[in-house]
C-alpha cells in the first residue's frame, strides 16, 4: 500500500529502529513508547485491521504471536511478563490501518484493562 505508513517502516522508506524482519514480520520499537518496552509485531502483507482479515490469514497471524514470543525473550521480559494489545478500528483508538500488534512490557502494568 503505497500510502501506508508500515508499509513504509517495512520497506525501509521511513526510518525505524527495527529490531527484526524476515519474509512475514516485521518487528520495530513504537515512536511514542507506552512502556519500557514496547514494540510492534506487524506483518509485512499489508492487511488494514482484524476486520478485513479473510480466510487464509490465520497462519499469518499466528506467526505475529510466535514474533511476539521472540521479542520478549529478545528484550529480556519473558520471565516477568508483557502485554499483547491487538486495537481495531476508531473505539479502540487504531491510528494506523496496517494490523499491528504491541508488546508492552518492562515494568507493572495497570489492571483491570481499559
Ligand atoms: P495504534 O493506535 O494504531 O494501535 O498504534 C499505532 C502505534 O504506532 C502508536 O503506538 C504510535 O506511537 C506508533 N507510531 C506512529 N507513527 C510511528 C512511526 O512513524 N514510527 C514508529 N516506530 N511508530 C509509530
Ligand atoms: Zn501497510
Amino acid at each position: 500500500m503505497a500510502d501506508c505508513l508500515f508499509c513504509k517502516i517495512i520497506h525501509k522508506e521511513i526510518p525505524s529502529e527495527i529490531i527484526y524482519q524476515d519474509e512475514d514480520l516485521t518487528i520495530f520499537k513504537d515512536i511514542n513508547p507506552a512502556a519500557p518496552v514496547h514494540l510492534l509485531i506487524v506483518p509485512n502483507q499489508h492487511l488494514a485491521s482484524v476486520r478485513e482479515m479473510e480466510s487464509g490469514d490465520e497462519l499469518l497471524l499466528g506467526k505475529m504471536f510466535s514474533g511476539a514470543k521472540m521479542a520478549a525473550e529478545m528484550s529480556g521480559i519473558d520471565q516477568t511478563g508483557y502485554r499483547l494489545i491487538v486495537n481495531n478500528g476508531p473505539d479502540a483508538h487504531q491510528e494506523v490501518l496496517h494490523i499491528h500488534m504491541h508488546l508492552l512490557g518492562g515494568g507493572k502494568m495497570k489492571h483491570p484493562m481499559g
